[in-house]
C-alpha cells in the first residue's frame, strides 16, 4: 500500500466557560432561538471593542500543558480576513504564528495508542464564526440563513504535523485528545459539534487535500479511508490530485468538492489592535499545573506501579472518574485496591456505559462495604444491584448477616469440638452436611458459599 499522510487541525470549543471570548454573552448558546445570543461585539458592529475572556487564556493553556506543548510568554491577536456570511466582521480574530506572530503554545505531542508520536506545531485561540442553515438540502434551498449566536464562541485550534499514517491512528488521536480533554473538564462529547476536525490528507506524496468540519472520531476514520480510496482511484488513472479544500457528507459519507482553497496570503493577517498581547507568567503555569493534577500517562503508571495488570490499567486510565475512586479506596482501605480495579474497569464500567453517568460519588465507604463483602454476595446481580445503589448515593449495607472468611474458621472449629461426639464416626459426606446444617442455622443460607469453602479448608485440615 501506498503510504498516506494525515495531519488534522482540530477546533474545541471551550464549553467549561460561561461567556464566549470577547463579550459577555453567555456560551451557551445551544438550542436558544435564532440571533438572540448575541451583541455589538459578536456580531461585530462599528465602534464595539472586544474583551479578552481571561478565563479563556487559562482553558486554553490547561489544554496545552496536558498535550506537553510550551506556552509562549507573549502571544499576539490577529485579524484574518475572509468574506463569508457566517463572519459578520469579515474578519476572525485569531493567533498568527507569521508575521512576528506568536499562538499561545507551541511544540507539543501526543502519544497514540501503538507507542507512536504524533507532534503538535502549536495550539491557538481563535473565536468561532456564526452557523449557515439551509432549509431542506444545501443544493436545492433557495436561500441561506444565518445565526450568529455561535459567532464569538472561545474555540483552541490544535494544529497536528503530518505524523498519522492511517485512518486508524487519526481516529485513536481524537480519541485520546477526547480523554485528554475531558481530564480537564472540557467533555466536548455532552456537546454535540464542539469538537470539529479539518483533516488534511494526501496519497503516494501528493498534493494534500483538506476534508473541512469533521465531527467526532468515528467520522474522521471514515472520512480519510474515502478520502484514500479517492485519491488512489486518481493516482491509479494518473490523474493529479489538486490542493483542494472539501467538505465531508456525513450522510453519504463521502467527501464533495467545496469552495477553492483560500492561500495564507489571501487572508490578509494583521495584527489585532483592539486586544492587547497574551502574557503567560509562570504564576499562571503553576496554577493551571495545580488545578489540572497528572494526565492519562501519569495514570497508567501508578495503576502499573500498584500491580493493577496492564489491561484494567488502561480501562481504569483513560476515565478520570474511574481513576479518583481507585485512589480514594487506595486510602480508604489498601488492601482493596485490586477488587476495586477489576469491580471498577468491568462492573462500574458497565453501569457508566447503560445508565449515561457523569460522574461518582465522592463517597467510597458504601463501595467499600460492597467490596468487603464481595466473595458472599450470593450472584453476580446482586453485586451489580448494589453498586447501581452506590452509584446512586443510596446508602449501602448488606442486606444479610454477613461473615468473613478470616473469622468464620473459629466458629467452624468451636462447632465441631461442641459437636465431637456426634460427628466422630460419621463419614465425610455425612460429616459435612451435618455440620453444615448448624452452620447455615447460624449465619444464614445466604452465606453458604464461604461456608462451603471455610467448612471444606478445616474438614481438610484436621483429617
Ligand atoms: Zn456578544
Amino acid at each position: 500500500m501506498e503510504e498516506i499522510k494525515v495531519g488534522l487541525e482540530v477546533h474545541v470549543q471551550l464549553v467549561t466557560l460561561k461567556t464566549k471570548l470577547f463579550c459577555s454573552c453567555s456560551s451557551d448558546y445551544r438550542g436558544k432561538p435564532p440571533n438572540t445570543n448575541i451583541c455589538p461585539v459578536c456580531t461585530g458592529l462599528p465602534g464595539s471593542m472586544p474583551t479578552l475572556n481571561k478565563k479563556a487564556v487559562e482553558e486554553a493553556l490547561k489544554v496545552a500543558l496536558m498535550l506537553n506543548a510550551q506556552p509562549y510568554e507573549t502571544s499576539y491577536f490577529f485579524r484574518k480576513t475572509y468574506f463569508y456570511p457566517d463572519l459578520p466582521k469579515n474578519f476572525q480574530i485569531t493567533q498568527y504564528d507569521k508575521a512576528g506572530g506568536y499562538p499561545l503554545a507551541h511544540d507539543g505531542y501526543l502519544k497514540l495508542s501503538n507507542g507512536k508520536t504524533v507532534r503538535i506545531e502549536r495550539i491557538h485561540l481563535e473565536e468561532d464564526p456564526g452557523r449557515i442553515y439551509y432549509e431542506g438540502s444545501r443544493a436545492t434551498a433557495r436561500y441561506s440563513l444565518i445565526d450568529y449566536n455561535r459567532s464569538g464562541i472561545a474555540l483552541i485550534e490544535i494544529v497536528t504535523a503530518p505524523d498519522m499514517s492511517s485512518p486508524e491512528e487519526a481516529r485513536d488521536f481524537v480519541e485520546r485528545l477526547t480523554t485528554i480533554l475531558s481530564d480537564v473538564g472540557i467533555n466536548v462529547k455532552d456537546y454535540e459539534g464542539s469538537l470539529r476536525v479539518d483533516v488534511n490528507v494526501s496519497y503516494a506524496g501528493g498534493e494534500r487535500v483538506e476534508v473541512k468540519n469533521v465531527t467526532g472520531a468515528a467520522s474522521v476514520e471514515k472520512a480519510i479511508i474515502y478520502e484514500m480510496f479517492r485519491q488512489k482511484t486518481m493516482y491509479e488513472k494518473g490523474i493529479k490530485v489538486v490542493r483542494e479544500t472539501r467538505a465531508w457528507d456525513e450522510k453519504r459519507r463521502i467527501t464533495i468538492a467545496s469552495r477553492g482553497k483560500e492561500f495564507e496570503a489571501e487572508y490578509r493577517y494583521m495584527p489585532e489592535p483592539d486586544l492587547p498581547p497574551v502574557t503567560i507568567t509562570e504564576s499562571l503555569i503553576k496554577k493551571v499545573k495545580e488545578e489540572i493534577g497528572g494526565s492519562q500517562e501519569d495514570r497508567y503508571r501508578e495503576l502499573i506501579n500498584d500491580g493493577i495488570n496492564e489491561e484494567l490499567a488502561k480501562k481504569i486510565s483513560s476515565d478520570k472518574n474511574l481513576f479518583n475512586v481507585y485512589e480514594k479506596i487506595k486510602f480508604y482501605e489498601p488492601s482493596l485496591k485490586q477488587l476495586a480495579a477489576n469491580v471498577l474497569a468491568n462492573e462500574i464500567s458497565y453501569l457508566i456505559k447503560r445508565y449515561s453517568i457523569k460522574t461518582l460519588p465522592e463517597d467510597v465507604s458504601g463501595l467499600a462495604e460492597i467490596l468487603q463483602n464481595y466473595r458472599i454476595i450470593p450472584d453476580h446481580e446482586s453485586v451489580v444491584a448494589y453498586l447501581k445503589k452506590w452509584i446512586d448515593g443510596e446508602k449501602v449495607k448488606i442486606s444479610f448477616k454477613t461473615v468473613s472468611a478470616e473469622n468464620i474458621q473459629n466458629d467452624i472449629m468451636q462447632i465441631i469440638s461442641e459437636n465431637y461426639e456426634k460427628i466422630r464416626n460419621l463419614e465425610y459426606n455425612k460429616k459435612f452436611e451435618f455440620l453444615m446444617g448448624i452452620l447455615i442455622k447460624k449465619f444464614g443460607k445466604e452465606n453458604k458459599k464461604v461456608l462451603v469453602e471455610e467448612l471444606t479448608k478445616v474438614l481438610n485440615k484436621i483429617k
